[in-house]
């Protein structure tokens, strides 16, 4: 490739704080709001005009498997403001142990907008929105600040801890830090990113008419997945164009809105979600795919004659780019095995939710609850940099499950209280005393391990994960 050099400059520091997030999904949003609570000067950068990450600008408006036994503290803040604010449209979290749907909570984008601004300027955080995280200045294994690029230029951030919750790992290998980058984990298809998603919601559906197609037509439109035999008769006879194998269709209850994820965009073998041609070719071929998919349930599906696409996602669905590589690398055996660890920060209930890179889904339901240790959020090398929700140290499988909206609210809020405390200790966050920030986890309402998990809640969701393991023996299609 042709290259040529960027001639050195002076740029200017504008901002220098105790802890420096770098991305406002979930992870971040809990990194940032922990950070500042624990005392910490905290500054949120954020590439676009609002916070929420994939729940706002890729339109996944979920949290999925709340539980008050497995969670706790800023989830119960987020469920407690969407309840204020109206944006609470559906709470099943009941159903997070029965293994009945995907459990959790349902919500109006721009409402959790508007309160995810509202907490971080409670908790006195400084946000930088339209600021993209560009790379990082170093000295050794130390970073000394962050390199940003927005209207004003490129300008720099200092701060004594930064952690990365881009969902992308863009400031862990911008900085040279070791990383994991290594796709889909298994069979002929290994070392291939999961292909890129896309979601979006139609209004104007008559759902009464939906819901009597759907009983009319239980084999193929009677589950959360559906469509299989027209997507395959359309596909053959050219009048769908698309990836998918299935359609996940789900209702925005009493919206009149259909949320659809569908639209799937392959990447080859060498191709990478981080790649700007890659993400061009897919945004362009996922609208295509959208207007395919919207022409063919229109024409085919009761309920969808009057409907209109209401709303795309901002940008498309980047799934698996580099995540850090930590002290510790969580793996589908510990997770498997519910391996309990002295350094846990957070329990998970999520399993593994395995999209591979073509149209494959595997739902590893079998797995329950596991610990999640910190040293997975702490970088191997380099001292001042950590890491949470989608991009913390796992393999790909347990990546899979603890990238999850309610897992990174989990990491991020031990991500953010971590580093406050070892910026106020003066040491780096592998230095920290792990006594010390489980029990300032756990007084701010977090259940760290499974040992804080009553026995009874843990045999439930054995019994859901048996009941699980059985029905599907690992659904594939
Ligand atoms: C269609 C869809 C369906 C999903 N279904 C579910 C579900 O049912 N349940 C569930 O729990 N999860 C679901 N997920 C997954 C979930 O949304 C993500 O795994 C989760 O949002 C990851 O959180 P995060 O905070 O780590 O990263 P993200 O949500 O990706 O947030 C990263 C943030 O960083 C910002 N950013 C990125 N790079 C930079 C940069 N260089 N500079 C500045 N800012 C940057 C981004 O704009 C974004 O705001 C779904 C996702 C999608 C898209």
């Amino acid at each position: 490739m042709k290259q040529i050099i960027e001639p050195q400059r002076k740029i200017d520091v504008i901002q220098e704080a105790d802890v420096v997030v770098i991305g406002g999904g979930p992870a971040g949003i809990a990194a940032a709001v922990s950070a500042a609570r624990n005392g910490a000067q905290t500054i949120l950068l954020e590439m676009f005009g609002s916070l929420g990450g994939m729940q706002t600008q890729c339109l996944n408006a979920s949290f999925s498997f709340i539980d008050p036994a497995i969670q706790g503290g800023i989830i119960d803040d987020i469920t407690y403001g969407l309840k204020r604010n109206g944006g609470l449209i559906r709470d099943i979290s009941k159903e997070s142990r029965t293994g009945k749907g995907m459990g959790g909570i349902f919500f109006d984008v721009e409402a959790y907008k508007l309160l995810l601004d509202e907490m971080i300027l409670a908790a006195g955080i400084k946000p930088l929105y339209h600021v993209f995280a560009a790379g990082a200045v170093m000295e050794k294994n130390h970073i000394k600040a962050v390199i940003i690029e927005s209207k004003e230029g490129r300008q720099a951030i200092l701060g004594k801890v930064f952690i990365d919750t881009t969902g992308s790992g863009d400031i862990i290998w911008k900085s040279g830090s070791p990383s994991i980058s290594d796709g889909f984990s298994k069979g002929p298809k290994k070392g291939r990113h999961a292909g890129l998603g896309y979601t979006f919601f139609f209004g104007g559906v008559d759902y009464a008419k939906l819901k009597a197609f759907r009983r009319e037509h239980p084999e193929e439109w009677g589950g959360l997945w559906g469509g299989k035999e027209l997507i395959k008769k359309s596909k053959a006879d050219g009048t769908l164009y698309g990836n998918r194998a299935a359609f996940l269709l789900s209702e925005v209850w009493g919206r009149g809105s259909i949320w659809i994820l569908g639209p799937q965009y392959a990447l080859p073998k060498g191709h990478h979600p981080w790649m700007t041609e890659d993400i061009t070719q897919g945004s362009i071929d996922l609208r295509k795919q959208a207007w395919s998919m919207y022409n063919l349930l229109k024409k085919n599906v009761g309920g969808f004659e009057k409907s209109y696409i209401e709303k795309t996602p901002t940008m498309v669905l980047l799934r698996d780019a580099h995540r850090l590589l930590g002290e510790y690398t969580l793996t589908e055996a510990d997770i498997r095995a519910a391996k309990v660890f002295d350094d846990s920060i957070a329990v998970s209930n999520m399993c593994p939710d395995v999209f591979g890179p073509d149209d494959e889904h595997e739902w590893i339901g079998s797995i329950s609850l596991y610990d999640i240790p910190y040293r997975c959020l702490i970088s191997k090398k380099t001292d001042n940099l950590m890491s949470a929700g989608a991009t913390i140290s796992t393999d790909f499988i347990t990546w899979c499950a603890t990238r999850y909206c309610t897992p990174s609210i989990c990491t991020g809020q031990a991500a953010g209280t971590a580093a406050a405390l070892a910026a106020r200790k003066k040491v780096s966050p592998g230095k920290l005393d792990i006594k010390l920030l489980q029990e300032t986890l756990s007084r701010q309402g977090a259940r760290v391990g499974l040992k804080d998990v009553p026995k009874a809640v843990i045999n439930e969701y054995q019994q859901k994960a048996e009941r699980s393991a059985e029905r599907s023996k690992a659904s594939t299609f």
